[in-house]
């Protein structure tokens, strides 16, 4: 189906996070971040692991002592997606995780200390081709800042991303991104909106500290939805109060919405009322699970009855519309002669989508 729900993307330069590429034209990275003890090295190589098998483009790790930078490490030795190694204030810790082979250091220059520190850090990156991200967050301004805005605003936000950049940029040093975070919907978004035109670097979205799951998922639709229907944003992150797979999960979610980018089936499934053949939302639950190994982009409609059914199923992949005993089947919008079995709908369904993804080699 043809996108027109978003404006034109907004023109960033392209940095590399590893072999990852973020902004310019590159497809719109979603990143999550461990919630592990970084030291715990098997927990958080296992965090990793699972991060990377929902498709976690880049994952953060805070590294907050020279302990923990060796054990990033070991960590980094052992994971497949590029690593950024979140440090605050320590210069000391972002020099070693550079030498372990960091892909991106989250530090904010302005918070690393004296001109000797910063220009050591930047030295370091620049040597090494390491972008640095810059992360503002609405919960830890500068406390000048504070005080001359009153209370964060979108202005306030500015402000302090644009004191970090121009230590950046005084170092002609531009191989970085930034991230204006708040947990305000409004705040963060009219932040976001303000810093696009004043830089051309990519831009991490976020609404921070979202909340719990059911929460965290809709201000972060709303806000990173909004942002980026505007062509706004590079790649995001959606803070959750939950298991960061999920995060990665909602962030993908949020770009198949607005068909930014694709990875797996996009579920689409009615909400179910009396007149359902069979129990929709029962097969749409168990399906998510069993298929949540398929990468290929794939519309898939699950609809309970003839009302919405045809008519989803001609614009998916794959459609079933609900109906007496037997339900109608759909490929590539075309009604098949075999219908499917509405007590065992999803065994039937996941069967279907398998072979159509062996048989046209997707
Ligand atoms: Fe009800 Fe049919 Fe609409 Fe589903 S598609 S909500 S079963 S009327």
């Amino acid at each position: 189906m043809k996108n027109t729900a978003v404006n034109e993307r907004r023109k960033s330069h392209k940095i590399y996070v590893g072999d990852v590429a973020v902004g310019g034209d590159a497809p719109i990275t979603v990143q999550s971040m461990t919630n592990t003890n970084t030291c715990d090295i098997a927990a958080t190589l296992k965090q990793i692991h699972a991060l990377e098998a929902v498709g976690a483009d880049i994952i953060r790790v805070s590294v907050p002592t020279m302990e923990a930078a060796e054990c990033f490490k070991t960590i980094k030795a052992s994971s497949h997606v590029p690593l950024i190694a979140d440090i605050h204030f320590d210069y000391r810790i972002a020099l070693k995780v550079a030498d372990y082979g960091a892909d991106c250091l989250r530090i904010n220059p302005g918070n690393i200390g004296n001109e000797t520190r910063i220009r050591s850090v930047i030295d370091c990156a620049r040597d090494r081709n390491i972008p640095i991200r810059i992360g503002v967050n609405a919960g830890s301004l500068e406390r000048d800042i504070q005080e001359k805005f009153g209370e964060p605003t979108p202005e306030a936000l500015l402000a302090s991303a644009m004191r970090h950049v121009n230590i950046l940029l005084d170092h002609n040093f531009d191989n970085f991104k930034i991230s204006v975070k708040a947990s305000d919907v409004n705040l963060a978004v009219n932040s976001y909106r303000l810093l696009a035109r004043e830089i051309q670097q990519p831009l991490h979205l976020g609404i921070t500290e979202a909340g719990g799951f059911r929460a965290g998922a809709v201000k972060s639709a709303i806000g990173i939805g909004m942002l980026l229907s505007e062509g706004i944003g590079d790649t995001l992150r959606v803070s959750l109060a939950a298991d960061p797979v999920e995060e990665i999960k909602v962030g993908f979610d949020i770009l198949k919405s607005l068909r930014l980018r694709s990875r797996g089936i996009n579920f689409i499934a009615c909400p179910t009322c009396s007149r359902q053949e069979f129990d929709v939302i029962s097969v749409v639950n168990e399906l998510e699970q069993r298929l949540e190994d398929i990468v290929t982009p794939l519309d898939v409609s699950i609809i309970g009855c003839v009302v919405n059914g045809p008519g989803e199923a001609l614009v998916s992949t794959i459609g079933v519309a609900g109906s007496k005993t037997k339900s109608a089947l759909y490929m590539h919008g075309v009604r098949q002669q075999k219908r499917m079995s509405n007590e065992h709908m999803a065994d039937e369904l996941e069967i279907e989508i398998r072979a159509l993804l062996a048989r046209e080699g997707m």
